[in-house]
C-alpha cells in the first residue's frame, strides 16, 4: 500500500484527567508535523465527558436509571432521579463554570442555591470539626472565608459532578470513573480473555456515545493511520472499543496501539486476538517506531524494518469482526519486529503541539481542599518534560529496566526555553507541568537561569528527587523562575528502608530540602509508600511520625500514601532474595504482565495499616490533628501498636542545626 499523503490521527481514549490534555498525542503530533507528516489529534476522553454531561446525556442516564428495579437503586441514583429537573437545568451552567466560561455563576453556586446536592455533599459534614474562625454556620468557611467565592463554587461543582459520576457507575456502567474506565480488565491481566469478553458484550450507554464520537472524528479527519495512546490500564478497554468502531467502519484504516500501559505491561504480548482490534502494538518512546511505521505504510520501508513493533504474523491486516461478536478466534501468531536504529534524540523530538485540542473546554476541578493537591485537577497546564528518563535510575521499586526510566537524555536549556516560548505562543497559557519522573537539578537550574535571562514569565511545577543538590539557594532561584510547587518521593520515611530501596536520600535530608522549597514559597508534595519488603509495624509507625513532623515543621503541605507493589521490571522483582521476599509464580502470560505477588516473611498486614495512614494524611493535608499521637490512626488494629521510636521534635531539631 502506497500512501504518500498519509494522514495520522492520534487519539486520547477515555479516561484520563479532565483539566488538561494527556500529553502523549501533543508530543507525537508535534513530532510528526516537524517531519512534514500530516498529523491531527483528538481527546475523546474529554469529548465523552462533555457529551454525557449535557441535558440530553443526563436524560439518557435517567432512562437507564429508571429501568433499574427500584430496590436496586443506590442512594446516588435515588438522589439523581428525585432531583432530575434540577440536574438537567444546572448541568450546562455547571460545565460552563468549570470550563471558566461563566464566572459570575459562582455567587449562586457558592450560596448553594443552584446545584442539586446528592450524597457526595455529605462530605461537607466532615468539616464541622474544623474551627478556623466564625464561619457563620458555613462548613466551608475555614477553607474559603468570605471572599473565596470562585473556589468554593468550584469545589461544590466538583462534588456535584462526582455525584453524577456515581450515578453513571451505579445505573449505567459499573466500570465508569472520572479518571479510569474498566481498569481491572487490563491491569496486570495475564490473559486477554476478560477484555475479549467485555468487548464482545453489548455496548453500554458510555460505549455507544464513544462509538458516535469515534465516527465523528473519523469523518472530520479521514485518517489512514490512527494512533491510540493508552497511558494507563484504565484507558485500554475504551481504546479497543474505539478500534472496534474504526475497523467496523473502515477496515483499511491502520491502527497502532502504544503508550505507558503498553510499554510497561505488554512487553510479552503473544495473544493474536489483540490484532482483531489493532494492527500494530509499539513499545517505548513512540517517535522512532511511528515514523518507521508511516514509512512502511507509504511503501518506503519493509515491514521487517519496523522498530519495537508487534504484528500478527500470518494476517497483518485482518478483517474486522462485526461489533458485538468479539475476538474469540485465536488465529495467527504474534511477532515482535525490532530492526535496530537509534531513537530520535530528546533534543530533536520537536515541540509538542496542542493544536486541534479544545483547550477552552477542559474542566478545572477542586476536589481536595489542599492548595498543593488541587494542582493535579485544577487548571490547564502545558505538560512538558525537561529530559527523557531518570538521571538517577536506581530506586529498587521503580521500573528502572524500562526505557522511560532507564534511558536518560537531556536537552539544552536553550532548547527547552524555545519549546516553552513556542507553546505559550500557541496556547496563550503560561502554566507548565514538568512531567518528568525526576527532573534533574542541573537541568532545572540551567532552565531557571535561561527563563530569567529571557524574562519569560511562566508558572511551573514538577517532579524531582529530594536530593541535597536542591539547596535553599537553588530553591530560591527556581521560585524566581516561576516554580510554584514540587513533588518528590519520600517513600517510606525510614533511613533503613530508604537505604534498602536505594533512594539515595535520608529523612533528615528530605526535611532540609523540602524546608528550603517551602521557605522559598514553593508548595511541596511527598509521595509516600507503605508495605515495602521487610517493613515492620514499628517502621510504619515511625514513618508516620516522621511525616507528621514534616507537616508540623512546614516542610511539606501535601502527601499521598501508595501501597508498594512489586513489578517484574523493578530491581525488587528481578532479585527478590536481595530484599528478603519470595515471588509468587505468575500464571502463563500472553497479555499484560506487570505486578507480581510476593511473600514477605514479616507477615505485617499492610492493608489494615493503609487505611490509618490514608486517614492521617488526609487530616494533615487539611491542617487537622497534626499534633496528635500517631497511634490514634491505628486504633482499629487488633494488636497493640508500639510507640514511635522517633522522638517528637526530631525534624525541628535537625532543621535548627542546619544553620
Ligand atoms: S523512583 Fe524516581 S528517582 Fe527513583 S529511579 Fe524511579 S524515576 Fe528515578
Amino acid at each position: 500500500m502506497t500512501q504518500p499523503s498519509l494522514r495520522v490521527l492520534s487519539l486520547i481514549p477515555p479516561m484520563t484527567q479532565l483539566n488538561t490534555p494527556y500529553p502523549s498525542t501533543a508530543y507525537l503530533t508535534g513530532f510528526l508535523r516537524s517531519r512534514g507528516i500530516s498529523a491531527v489529534q483528538e481527546d475523546l476522553a474529554l469529548a465523552l465527558v462533555l457529551k454525557i454531561f449535557t441535558p440530553a446525556g443526563l436524560a439518557a442516564v435517567r432512562s437507564r436509571a429508571l429501568a433499574q428495579p427500584e430496590a436496586r437503586r443506590s442512594g446516588s441514583v435515588h438522589a439523581f432521579l428525585d432531583q432530575f429537573g434540577a440536574y438537567r437545568s444546572s448541568i450546562g451552567p455547571a460545565i460552563a463554570y468549570l470550563q471558566g466560561r461563566d464566572a459570575t455563576l459562582a455567587h449562586r453556586m457558592a450560596a448553594r442555591g443552584l446545584l442539586p446536592e446528592g450524597p457526595r455533599f455529605a462530605a461537607l459534614d466532615a468539616y464541622d470539626n474544623v474551627d478556623m474562625g466564625d464561619g457563620g454556620g458555613d462548613p466551608l468557611a475555614w477553607a474559603f472565608g468570605a471572599l473565596g467565592v470562585q473556589d468554593k463554587a468550584r469545589h461544590l461543582c466538583t462534588l456535584y459532578l462526582n455525584d453524577l459520576a456515581d450515578v453513571l457507575r451505579d445505573a449505567v456502567d459499573a466500570r465508569f470513573e472520572f479518571v479510569r474506565y474498566a481498569e481491572s480488565l487490563a491491569s496486570s491481566q495475564p490473559s486477554f480473555d476478560p477484555l475479549a469478553q467485555a468487548l464482545a458484550a453489548p455496548p453500554t450507554l458510555v460505549d455507544e456515545l464513544l462509538h458516535e464520537l469515534t465516527l465523528a472524528a473519523l469523518h472530520r479527519h479521514q485518517p489512514a493511520l490512527v494512533l491510540l495512546s493508552v497511558p494507563f490500564p484504565g484507558s485500554v478497554y475504551a481504546a479497543l472499543r474505539i478500534a472496534q468502531t474504526i475497523k467496523a467502519h473502515n477496515p483499511n484504516i491502520r491502527i497502532a496501539l502504544g503508550g505507558g500501559f503498553v510499554n510497561t505491561e505488554l512487553r510479552e504480548l503473544s495473544d493474536p486476538r489483540v490484532f482483531h482490534f489493532v494492527d500494530y502494538v509499539t513499545l517505548d518512546a513512540g517517535e522512532r517506531p511511528v515514523l518507521s511505521l508511516i514509512e512502511h505504510l507509504r511503501g518506503e520501508r519493509g515491514r521487517q524494518r519496523l522498530q519495537r513493533t508487534f504484528v500478527r504474523e500470518d494476517s497483518p491486516h485482518p478483517s474486522p469482526l462485526p461489533e458485538g461478536e468479539g475476538a474469540t478466534a485465536n488465529a495467527g501468531t504474534v511477532r515482535y519486529i525490532n530492526f535496530v536504529e537509534p531513537d530520535i534524540p530528546f533534543e530533536d523530538v520537536g515541540t509538542p503541539t496542542w493544536d486541534g485540542l479544545p483547550l477552552d473546554r477542559y474542566l478545572s476541578l477542586l476536589d481536595l481542599l489542599n492548595p498543593m493537591h488541587r494542582l493535579w485537577s485544577d487548571g490547564r497546564w502545558n505538560k512538558l518534560t525537561v529530559a527523557h528518563g531518570c538521571y538517577w535510575k536506581k530506586c529498587s521499586f521503580c521500573d528502572v529496566s524500562l526505557d522511560y526510566i532507564g534511558r536518560f537524555e537531556a536537552a539544552t536549556a536553550s532548547t527547552l526555553a524555545d519549546r516553552i516560548e513556542k507553546i505559550v505562543n500557541e496556547t496563550g497559557q503560561t502554566g507548565f507541568h514538568f512531567v518528568d519522573e525526576a527532573a534533574p537539578p542541573k537541568a532545572l537550574k540551567a532552565l531557571a537561569q535561561e527563563l530569567i535571562r529571557r524574562e519569560l514569565q511562566i508558572s511551573w511545577w514538577g517532579n524531582i528527587r529530594f536530593e541535597k543538590t536542591f539547596t535553599p539557594e537553588l530553591a530560591e532561584l527556581l521560585a524566581q523562575s516561576g516554580c510554584i510547587a514540587i513533588s518528590g518521593g519520600l517513600e517510606v520515611a525510614s533511613d533503613r528502608l530508604l537505604h534498602l530501596m536505594k533512594k539515595g536520600v535520608s529523612v533528615e535530608q528530605v526535611a532540609r530540602v523540602t524546608k528550603g522549597f517551602s521557605d522559598a514559597g514553593i508548595l511541596v508534595h511527598a509521595y509516600l509508600m507503605y508495605g515495602f519488603p521487610t517493613q515492620t509495624l514499628q517502621d510504619t509507625v515511625d514513618a508516620l511520625e516522621y511525616v507528621r513532623q514534616l507537616f508540623e515543621a512546614g516542610c511539606i503541605q501535601s502527601g499521598f500514601f501508595h501501597r508498594f507493589s512489586c513489578t517484574v521490571h523493578s530491581p525488587v522483582g528481578m532479585d527478590p532474595a536481595a530484599y528478603g521476599i519470595e515471588l509468587i509464580a505468575l500464571p502463563p502470560v500472553s497479555f499484560a504482565k506487570n505486578d507480581i505477588g510476593f511473600i514477605d516473611p514479616t507477615g505485617v498486614d499492610h492493608d489494615a495499616l493503609g487505611s490509618g495512614l490514608r486517614k492521617a494524611i488526609y487530616n494533615y493535608m487539611h491542617g487537622l490533628c497534626v499534633q496528635d499521637e500517631v497511634r490514634r490512626w491505628f486504633e482499629h488494629l487488633p494488636q497493640p501498636v508500639p510507640r514511635p521510636s522517633v522522638k517528637r521534635g526530631k525534624i525541628a531539631k535537625a532543621l535548627a542545626q542546619r544553620g
